[in-house]
């Protein structure tokens, strides 16, 4: 997803992937990373299950907002929250073992599904030698809606941004990830979890990846730090991509909860360092919940009321 910052402060969320002369084909992910995105999968899983009879709104409106980020902060290891460490190996030795039976163990297992469809299947992109550049061929739903087409005309054009040209192997990697997005929800749907359960793993899976695309935390403060890099689609494009994926086709906002907050952080900040002429198009503005869409407007305030998912 992003380069590794080795020896500077901040922890980046780093997987790589490509073809290499001697090695061939290789993808790595540094232990960080995925230690990060278990800990953040199992937060969420364990949290909901203290109150199993909430959905994913009445969660986040238990927790501060911005939920992603609090996730991340909360759940960062060495943190010395011991009752959580020991749920976490707990639910890490259960999946393991290849017996996830208890609905946290489920939940946490379909939420790291989706996270790691997003991570790795971006990273699996640049190990494809041919077109599509990718082993999906099916497309994802971002696809099919035609909000892809959008946001890469958004991308190139003056539209909302100022025009940008990220590498076009980015961009495939970002398409491949919503088509292994989309085989996820599959098997979502055809798992034992019910309808309220897997709507908190899609909701949850969307905050995490959001914020990955939000922040790179600095280790030392534990705060966000925004960073626009130029060979990627710009990150609130590539949020709507993958945490919209997650939801797209489904009841209620595509984009909604810490995600949305998350994007509309990434929207403004963008906005700041590359504006353009900011016209956000209807295919994206209707991605988000009314409340978003009305504050943007000015005819309602930001709040995190204005982030609803219901
Ligand atoms: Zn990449």
């Amino acid at each position: 997803m992003g380069e590794a910052q080795c020896g500077t402060e901040a922890v980046e969320f780093a997987c790589t992937g490509g073809v290499y002369d001697q090695g061939g084909p290789v993808l790595i992910c540094s232990p960080d990373t995925l230690m990060r995105l278990i800990r953040v999968s199992a937060w969420y899983a364990i949290r909901h299950g203290e109150h199993a009879d909430e959905d994913y709104e009445a969660f986040r409106g238990r927790h501060p907002t911005n939920i992603g980020l609090r996730a991340f902060t909360a759940s960062a290891p060495a943190k010395g929250d011991t009752a959580l460490d020991s749920s976490i190996d707990q639910l890490r030795t259960e999946i393991e073992a290849g017996r996830a039976e208890s609905r946290t163990a489920r939940i946490f297992q379909a939420i790291l599904g989706f996270v790691f469809a997003a991570v790795l299947g971006h990273e699996a992109s640049h190990l494809e030698a041919g077109p599509p550049f990718c082993a999906i061929a099916d497309r994802s739903r971002v696809e099919e809606s035609g909000l892809w087409s959008v946001l890469l005309r958004v991308s190139s054009s003056d539209e909302l941004y100022r025009p940008s040209y990220p590498v076009s192997a980015e961009v495939a990697a970002d398409r491949c990830a919503s088509r292994r997005i989309r085989l996820e929800t599959a098997v979502l749907k055809t798992g034992p979890l019910s309808a309220g359960d897997q709507e908190f793993v899609r909701r949850a899976a969307a905050d995490v990846v959001s914020t990955m695309l939000l922040t790179r935390i600095d280790a030392s403060t534990a705060r966000p730090l925004f960073q626009i890099n130029d060979a990627y689609l710009y990150p609130p494009l590539r949020m709507l991509a993958l945490a919209g994926e997650m939801n797209a086709g489904e009841p209620g906002p595509m984009v909604c909860g810490g995600a949305a907050e998350s994007l509309v952080e990434a929207a403004q900040l963008t906005y700041r360092a590359q504006p353009g002429k900011g016209l956000m198009p209807d295919e994206m503005e209707h991605a988000f919940p009314k409340g978003v869409i009305d504050a943007w407007a000015r005819r309602a305030n930001w709040s995190p009321a204005a982030f609803a998912c219901r």
